[in-house]
């Protein structure tokens, strides 16, 4: 037996997330200055982190040989939403919640619900525990719900719904997810990973969307957030998840004790509060989009309508242009592990980054 025969089938079959390529190593590859290299390839925030993060951070370093305490960042969280600790749990970026979810929830012999398109952990995470991935053709590349609602088995636990959704930008009004909750069995988990959930527009959100208002009707619902988008701190790794206390203690128990870091800790509580930052980054990301989907229009490219911090567009024989974009020291997000040979995905950056995207593009086409 060779050595990766000694690993299960369900962990070979694995295809490795392939993340957005990192500045410094365009910079190897090509030969191309970090300082001449734009990255809108990972839907980080362009403005940075938050000035009162970063004074967290720099405070937090003297502490660092203590084991961090996630007690303020979680009542912060509880506060900010009106709700009881012990319905909030803590994850290294959110992306460790959702394994926990597949761990605690899906195994051998059982199956996950998803969407075509929808976000790449989903089958990842299915997947690393064993289960089955039942995978819903997409409409409009959005997730369809009726069709997701009949896909579910008697061996379904985990639907995976995300809204806006990563990588297509689609986005689900609330009646609808509401309409889904109440049809799908409650046991059967639902985790809404609501991501981008601060770049929607007030009339999106508004009180009548307010999904966490659900949980108490729902005791089989998941709400996930991060701090990696809006809040600008992808590198740091925090994320949580809002459910039912009964759920949230499962989910602890496989959380390592100190899965969050004290850096992050400091920084998410400190930033949560920073509402002149995230008022900022809105305003940003909102000029942003009309900015780059104006420059589409004008460069005769389609796009799927955008409800995150990106804009997805059609553009043919999108890995060709994706070479000319990086030879230029422009990093965007070809969505061929997706099966969207045919689009690519832009993060909005700052205006002068939208603008040297859409001329590199230009040139690119
Ligand atoms: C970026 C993203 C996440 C968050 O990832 P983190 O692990 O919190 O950095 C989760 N879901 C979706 C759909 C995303 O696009």
């Amino acid at each position: 037996m060779s050595i990766a025969e000694l690993a299960p089938a369900h962990i070979r079959a694995i295809a490795p997330y392939p993340p957005g390529k990192p500045i410094t190593a365009l910079a190897r590859e090509m030969g191309i200055p970090v300082e001449r290299i734009v990255k809108l390839a990972s839907n980080e925030n362009p403005l940075g982190m938050s000035r009162l993060a970063r004074a967290a951070v720099e405070r937090e370093v003297a502490g660092l040989a203590r084991y961090p305490d996630q007690f303020e960042l979680i009542q912060g969280i509880a506060e900010r939403h009106g709700i009881d600790a012990e319905r909030v749990i803590l994850g290294n970026g959110s992306n460790d919640l959702l394994d926990y979810v597949a761990r605690v929830f899906l195994g051998p012999g059982l199956s996950s619900v998803f969407s075509q398109y929808a976000f790449a952990v989903y089958p990842l995470a299915t997947q690393g525990v064993g289960a089955e991935s039942l995978v819903v053709p997409a409409r409009d590349y959005g997730h369809d719900l009726d069709a997701m609602r009949a896909a579910i088995r008697p061996d379904t636990r985990v639907v995976w719904i995300a809204n806006p959704n990563n990588p297509t930008g689609t986005f689900l009004p609330a009646g609808a997810v509401h309409a889904f909750l109440q049809a799908v069995p409650r046991d059967v988990i639902v985790v809404l990973d609501e991501a981008y959930d601060e770049y929607l527009p007030p009339a999106l959100r508004g009180d009548a969307n307010d999904t966490r208002g659900w949980l108490d009707a729902f005791p089989n619902l998941i709400i996930t957030r991060t701090f990696s988008k809006v809040y600008g701190l992808a590198g740091l790794r925090v994320g949580y998840a809002l459910g039912a206390a009964e759920v949230i203690d499962l989910l602890n128990r496989l959380r390592q004790p100190f899965n969050v870091n004290n850096l992050a800790l400091a920084a998410a509580r400190a930033a949560l509060d920073d509402h002149l930052f995230l008022a900022e980054s809105f305003e940003l990301n909102l000029r942003g989009i009309e900015q780059i989907v104006a420059g589409l229009k004008r460069i005769g490219l389609g796009h799927i309508p955008a409800h995150g911090n990106f804009v997805t567009f059609h553009v043919k024989d999108a890995a060709s242009v994706n070479q000319r974009l990086l030879k230029q020291g422009m990093i965007v997000r070809p969505l061929g592990n997706y099966a969207m040979p045919e689009h690519l995905r832009v993060t909005v950056g700052l205006e002068s980054e939208n603008a040297r995207f859409l001329t590199a593009l230009e040139k690119s086409l």
